[in-house]
């Protein structure tokens, strides 16, 4: 027996007078796990996030929470929690006024307010912060206080938006763990948007790439990396991005196909011994490794790794060379052939 998902879109479409928002988007997400959704500024991604939330309603096709059918539902009976960019905290109040805010509105009785508050503040590590106002807490502490208050409304549900994005590099790291541990010690279903591969890599079971209001590909991280669906999957997806070489810069590929390779997969070679000979264009730093950007006429993104500091000057010319079962062939219009 298979499981039915716990959200489902099926055909779902958005636009603001015949002007795209999102288009046949159909997805199943499982009970349990957590689904990003990634892509470029604009293709779609919060728009696909409020219509499950129901602060948009879709011109087409069908929303399905909890095996309910929600497509025209309040945003109020769709048992969800919602975290935001912005966290949207109110200043004038105290962290515990914040993160019980929605449970007074509920007239929850206060003995339970209390310990779920407790209970909240403990997971998302805010304990003793409790009094504080918004503005004498950090970028890291806020969202975490935007968390809790999702956490405390104890939705199975929860949707975040961008919720790191005002956070730096080093905190965002930090909140991520927190964030996926929380996911699965408390067993709910989280829909997480972001334009930053490296998070939705890293935290989620599927990764739904998205482009110009449409999907592109859905799979786990290392599907979409190692088996790019067509070309704009393979150069959105890893860093550095896939190189893309025109077929007929190679032999034996003819010439209107278009060849991923990733940096990992090409090697440096003695001149003479290499398939492609190209030029040094950068070198950057990366701290355990060098990565040496090259060109070669009819190819993007080309670039080896190098261990540690390895810098090579511009206009150096390197040979290089790969292995055919490392190659990725994709035909005229991009879309994935084999390899
Ligand atoms: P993302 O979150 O991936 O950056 P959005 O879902 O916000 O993208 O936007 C997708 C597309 O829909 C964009 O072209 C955007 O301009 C358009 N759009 C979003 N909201 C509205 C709106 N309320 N009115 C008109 N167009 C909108
Ligand atoms: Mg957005």
């Amino acid at each position: 027996m298979t499981t039915p998902p716990f959200v489902k879109l099926d055909g779902v479409a958005k636009r603001w007078n015949g002007q795209l928002g999102v288009e046949g988007i159909t997805l199943d997400i499982p009970a349990g796990s957590f689904t990003a959704l990634l892509g470029p500024s604009g293709c779609g991604k919060s728009t696909t996030l409020r219509l499950l939330a129901g602060l948009e309603e879709p011109d087409e096709g069908r929303i399905v929470i909890d095996g309910k059918d929600v497509t025209t539902a309040a945003a109020s009976e769709r048992n969800l929690s919602m975290v935001f960019q912005s966290y949207a905290l109110f200043p004038h109040l105290s962290v515990a006024e914040n993160v019980v805010f929605g449970l007074k509105v509920r007239r929850v009785p206060k003995a339970e307010r209390q310990e779920k508050l407790a209970r909240a503040l403990e997971i998302t590590g805010l304990l003793g912060l409790e009094n504080r106002k918004p503005g004498e807490l950090s970028g890291g502490q806020r969202q975490r206080v935007a968390l809790a208050r999702a956490i405390i409304a104890g939705q199975k549900l929860c949707l975040m938006d961008e919720p790191l994005s005002n956070l730096d590099a080093k905190l965002r790291n930090a909140v991520r763990k927190d964030i996926k541990k929380l996911q699965r010690d408390l067993g709910i279903t989280v829909i997480y948007v972001t334009h930053d591969q490296t998070e939705a890599m890293s935290m989620a079971d599927t990764v739904v790439l998205m482009r110009d209001g449409h999907i592109q590909q859905v799979g786990a991280p290392d599907d979409l990396y190692s088996k790019p669906a067509n070309t704009f999957v393979a150069e959105f997806v890893g860093a550095p991005p896939m190189a893309l070489l025109q077929s007929s810069v190679l032999d034996g590929f003819g010439d209107d196909r278009t060849i991923g390779i990733r940096a990992e997969d090409i090697r440096i070679v003695p001149k003479g011994e290499g398939r492609l000979r190209c030029t040094v264009n950068e070198s950057e730093f990366l701290g355990a490794e060098t990565l040496i950007g090259l060109t070669h006429e009819g190819a993007s993104g080309l670039c080896v790794l190098k261990p540690g500091l390895s810098l090579v000057p511009e206009g150096t010319e390197i040979d290089i060379t790969f292995d055919d079962e490392n190659l990725h062939v994709f035909d005229a219009a991009g879309q994935r052939l084999a390899g």
